[in-house]
């Protein structure tokens, strides 16, 4: 039998709202939270405040877009969720190829386009674009994309909100070239690189945030890191980590190195 506790139950538990802020998702994307590894992912931070406040006062600009690029594995969809997050917009909306598996193409331009309107009924918002190269369905063999889903987003990244109403889009992409030529880009007004990790000293920020290894051996991996490069995304960095706390204790450094030469092509000097 339903009681009303059910009710109640189900009420705060597994409703979501149909539009509005649904902070669990956007937390989703940030997992693993954000390490502040070098002075260039503050940088990136520090531009969306900006942009979340150009959005918040500027009279001109009631539609403030911009496009996170970067490599795969480097961290776009965790900015774009973080950024998103600090706006504390009544309306945050969360668009992703993931919760598209499936669609047919006019299916998915249905669902996008709803998003962007239930976005113009609230008046501040946010709405996250990720991964715009999937959601275009895009393949580098032929190559092929959805021309259909392109041009929906090409009208809706330059479609002005209604009157008093504002929105920020931030997009991400892998695919900075494509997007290009597909003639998206030119609708961002803020193209944001975010970096891969590409210096030894860069890691050792991130495993003394982490606080993964003994003081023992971080001092070794200090001295093995200190001078050499590498060029790896930070998700692909964590999984690195991860992989390494399954050996036993005295294969861990070795374990790790030998991860980060296989991935991130650690080597010596040169920058
Ligand atoms: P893909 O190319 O597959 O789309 P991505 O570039 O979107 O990957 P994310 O999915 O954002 O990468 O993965 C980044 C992961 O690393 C997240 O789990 C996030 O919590 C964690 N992370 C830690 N530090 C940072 C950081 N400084 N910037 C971004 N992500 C970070
Ligand atoms: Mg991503």
């Amino acid at each position: 039998k339903i009681t009303r506790a059910d009710f109640m139950q189900a009420l705060a538990n597994d409703i979501k709202p149909a539009f509005g802020v649904s902070a669990e998702d956007f937390e989703l994307y940030i997992r693993n939270g954000i390490l502040l590894w070098s002075q260039t992912i503050r940088d990136v931070l520090e531009e969306g405040h900006l942009r979340i406040n150009q959005t918040i006062k500027s009279e001109m600009t009631p539609l403030v877009t911009i496009l996170l690029e970067g490599k795969p594995n480097s961290g776009k969809t965790a900015l774009a969720a973080k950024i998103a997050m600090e706006s504390g917009f009544p309306f945050l909306k969360f668009c992703s190829p993931q919760t598209m598996i499936g669609y047919t193409e006019t299916a998915k331009c249905e669902s996008i386009k709803k998003i962007f309107n239930d976005a113009y009924k609230s008046e501040l918002s946010c709405v996250v674009v990720d991964d715009i190269e999937s959601l275009l369905d895009y393949a580098p063999i032929g190559p092929r994309f959805s021309n259909f889903v392109l041009q929906t987003l090409k009208l809706l990244f330059r479609k002005l909100p209604p009157k008093g109403r504002k929105l920020l889009l931030i997009a991400t992409t892998s695919e900075k070239d494509i997007i290009k030529e597909m003639g998206l880009m030119q609708s961002f007004s803020k193209v944001i690189h975010v970096p891969n990790v590409s210096r030894g000293v860069e890691i050792l920020q991130v495993i003394e945030q982490l606080d993964c290894f003994s003081k023992k051996e971080l001092d070794y991996l200090s001295k093995e890191l200190r001078n050499k490069s590498l060029s790896i995304g930070v998700k692909s960095l964590l999984d690195c980590i991860e992989l390494s706390k399954q050996a036993t204790d005295v294969y861990r450094t070795a374990k790790f190195l030998s991860a980060l030469e296989e991935i991130g092509g650690l080597h010596d000097g040169d920058y």
